[in-house]
């Protein structure tokens, strides 16, 4: 039996049971795996991982390790200096497009209601959502690694917080969206971009009076034709929109979030 030294950095230390966090993990093998099979063995997704040094060289995912191997595995947001450093994966689309689980129903909805594009529906199943993201070059959203351990993801992100609202904040941060809110241009039930439309386009009856007086914020859903305006649900918006920023603010640089488990 052969063996590489794993050693993994920052939140990757999430994914690993708790006696090996922050310590060298030894991993015994045959043959010549690929050292992406090797980090995910080892319980961390692929799409988590944006350097990995072998014997201080940054390598590409499907270098073959060999006996007595050092890797250093380092997530998105560590800071490192490696040159030449070797690109895991095409960069990230931009502007950032989501593609979320099943369970994730509620996330999706907060990110449309800021704008963000989040492809969800709740009948997907996971084989879909792995084909379906890289297609329409979408960051998956989950909080199942298996998903994103899956070949065909290339972007991804694992979820640590279970509340939608902690949920929220915890995304915006890692893909740093707080610049990008956009409220009242996404449709919330369909992921459809708004666009303004006259009274008499709508059915004016079907509005409340103060928005028939001054139609000048309607809007409606180029997908699914249903109807939004600029009410009492906008105001409540705007104060979710100020309440997050300023929680965005507050958490400015702290790493976060609940644990992924062991
Ligand atoms: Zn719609």
């Amino acid at each position: 039996m052969q063996q590489a030294r794993f050693r993994f950095y920052a939140e990757l230390n999430d994914f690993l049971p708790r006696s090996r966090r922050q310590a060298d993990v030894a991993y015994p093998f045959r043959g010549a795996p690929a050292v992406k099979d090797a980090v995910e063995a080892l319980g961390v997704p692929h799409t988590e991982v944006e350097v990995i040094l072998v014997n201080g060289v940054s390598v590409p995912f499907d270098h073959p390790l060999r006996d007595g191997d050092r890797v250093g595995v380092f997530p998105v947001f560590e800071t490192l200096e490696v040159t030449p450093r070797v690109r895991l994966r095409p960069p990230p689309p931009r502007p950032v497009r989501f593609a979320l689980d099943v369970h994730l129903g509620r996330l999706a909805r907060q990110l449309r209601l800021f704008g963000f594009d989040a492809a969800y529906r709740n009948d997907w199943s996971d084989e879909q959502l792995a084909e379906l993201a890289p297609q329409e070059r979408r960051i998956v959203l989950t909080r199942d690694r298996g998903l994103l351990m899956r070949r065909a993801v290339t972007h991804g992100y694992y979820v640590r917080a279970t509340q939608p609202d902690v949920q929220l904040i915890e995304v915006m941060r890692r893909f740093g969206l707080s610049g990008s809110l956009r409220p009242l241009t996404r449709c919330l039930v369909c992921n459809g971009v708004l666009v303004e439309v006259a009274v008499d386009q709508v059915g004016a009856e079907d509005l409340p009076a103060d928005v028939r007086a001054d139609p000048s914020r309607l809007v409606r859903c180029g997908a699914c034709r249903r109807v939004y305006w600029d009410g009492s649900h906008v105001r409540r918006l705007r104060a979710l929109v100020a309440k997050v920023e300023g929680q965005l603010h507050a958490n400015e640089g702290r790493g976060g979030g609940n644990e992924a488990g062991e």
